[in-house]
């Protein structure tokens, strides 16, 4: 065991977790599906010492979101697309071969709306941090699906924030830009969203420009910092501690909302950045810092990650740190039932240890381009962020 996550004061832990997220399934070779974020469930429990079991809430019973819950972000019509395909027996593509609507995807989308909204609800009353893990499905727009994502719980999440009159800090590490929800909330001057992510001229969705500030009311509250592909912790970690203390400083979240997508890591198959879970840990370090500072209330959803053995290790451990337990060293051996129940889930061998010594290709990534990107940023935002 090494030194504790985090050294503030233990603030209150829930997790959620419905067996019947898993309902959330595209079929057989779609990279979707939350097999890997309940693999990471399993691996946290099982990882809780009984002082620890002690200190973690359990929410494992969530009912799909109503109707009027999905209207705070979805459009009527898109409902009544989604519902008609949910209840055909046949899985229906409409314009997002991506992201097909199967049988049962209403309730199942809906159920994962309910998660991400009831962890929101519960860190209003109580104050606190919830994991959320099977959420973060940032791309859905008010009337369509886009990128795996049919409902956008985090969009929904923020509107039910919005609504207990909340000012949201949302902050989006998945590879991907969360093009949902800066749209959603493009002119919404309760809402600060800042978004790292591979840069859109090289990944879905191909938005998140540093010039898109927002508008309106939310003109500057938009900060988009994308990356340049083979990028990794070197980029992120810096950027993070020098953007995000003065912008959260200033704005005064009651509330945040984190999109935890670990398809940054290094070896994800669907994008090419270089992230470890060193440079996770750090980031994670530095939000809970700032949040015990602003608001005190979190939800951390999961979002995107594809290559299981790293989706499910690396988020339970987001899962330790955000709770407020000790890190486990690296090299710690995983235990066997997980083990055992890894390679059934997934059909391939089970990591050994916690943490694989990375294996990593030349980053393009400088102080020189870290200057260039921040010079970038203080002109669209008309703001400065000095060097630390
Ligand atoms: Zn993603």
């Amino acid at each position: 065991m090494q030194s504790p996550g985090i050294s503030m004061t233990l603030r209150p832990f829930t997790v959620v977790w419905d067996p019947r997220f898993r309902d959330y399934d595209f079929g057989p070779g779609h990279p979707f599906d939350e097999a890997s974020r309940e693999s990471a469930v399993r691996l946290f429990e099982s990882s809780l010492t009984p002082e620890e079991q002690a200190t973690v809430g359990w929410q494992r019973s969530i009912e799909p979101a109503p109707a009027p819950t999905l209207l705070t972000f979805h459009e009527e019509g898109y409902l009544s697309f989604v519902r008609a395909a949910s209840g055909s027996s046949r899985v229906t593509i409409l314009d997002s071969p991506d992201t097909p609507l199967f049988p049962g995807c209403f309730p199942a989308s809906a159920r994962i709306v309910a998660g991400t909204e009831w962890a929101v609800r519960h860190v209003i009353d109580r104050a606190g941090v919830v994991f959320a893990p099977a959420g973060g499905l940032h791309h859905a727009a008010p009337g369509r699906a886009s990128g795996f994502c049919i409902f956008n719980d985090v969009a929904i999440g923020i509107a039910a924030a919005l609504e207990a009159r909340q000012r949201v800090a949302y902050v989006d590490i998945d590879v991907h830009h969360g093009d949902g929800v800066m749209y959603g909330f493009y002119r919404h001057g309760r809402v600060l969203d800042v978004d790292f992510h591979q840069d859109g001229r090289t990944l879905f969705p191909g938005t998140g420009r540093v010039t898109e500030v927002g508008e309106g009311d939310g003109a500057g509250l938009k900060v988009n910092i994308p990356l340049p592909p083979g990028a990794g912790d070197e980029a992120l970690v810096p950027l993070a501690r020098r953007i995000l203390p003065s912008l959260t400083e200033e704005f005064r979240p009651d509330v945040w909302v984190i999109q935890h997508g670990l398809d940054g890591h290094w070896g994800d198959p669907l994008a090419q950045l270089q992230y470890t879970p060193h440079g996770y840990a750090e980031v994670d370090r530095l939000l809970l810092d700032l949040s015990a500072r602003w608001g005190g209330r979190v939800v951390v959803t999961g979002g995107g990650g594809y290559l299981a053995r790293s989706v499910s290790r690396v988020l339970a451990r987001v899962g330790r740190q955000f709770g407020g337990l000790e890190t486990i060293s690296d090299d710690a051996v995983l235990p066997e039932a997980w083990r055992v129940a890894f390679e059934d889930a997934f059909g391939s061998p089970a990591p050994v240890q916690w943490v694989d010594p990375p294996e990593l290709y030349e980053s393009p990534w400088s102080r020189a381009r870290e200057e260039h990107l921040v010079r970038e940023l203080e002109n669209a935002l008309g703001r400065r962020f000095p060097a630390p």
